[in-house]
């Protein structure tokens, strides 16, 4: 198993959801490549490369994480108005436009990414099996 892959030690559920990864053995990483690769942040293993879990449970099952990418980019916007407003000494609107989209884009990989393993973590109905050494005894996929 290689090292971007997966992770030994500390499996606890913050430290599992800070570096997106698998719901049920908390090793395995959800993403292919570091959200910094702007061109290939999205790309998802299919299953998860410790245990085996097929990450999307049903058909479609992230498409109910756009509710959550939605609710970051109302927080982002609103907290950059806010700080706007504030450092700037309420500037004029084009301010606000020329500086709050360059920033939700420059964190959309952030929220596509957290929106999707909050999602898997809260609503996909997986829970954490510890087996200690990292394997799952039970294989059963969701497909
Ligand atoms: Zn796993």
């Amino acid at each position: 198993m290689s090292k971007a892959k997966g992770i030994s030690g500390n499996k606890s559920f913050f430290f599992a959801v800070r570096t997106a990864r698998c719901p049920r053995c908390r090793e395995g990483a959800m993403f292919q490549h570091p959200f910094h690769r702007f061109l290939k942040f999205s790309t998802m293993y299919k299953n998860c490369p410790v245990c085996n879990l097929r990450y999307e449970v049903e058909p479609g099952f992230f498409i109910g994480s756009m509710y959550i990418s939605y609710a970051m980019n109302i927080a982002i916007l609103f907290s950059s108005s806010f700080l706007i407003y504030h450092i700037f000494n309420d500037p004029e609107i084009w301010v606000y436009l020329c500086i709050i989209p360059p920033v939700i884009l420059i964190l959309l990989p952030f929220m596509f990414r957290y929106s999707r393993v909050l999602y898997i973590y809260w609503f996909g109905g997986i829970t954490y099996e510890n087996t200690g050494n990292g394997h799952v005894e039970n294989n059963i996929n969701h497909s």
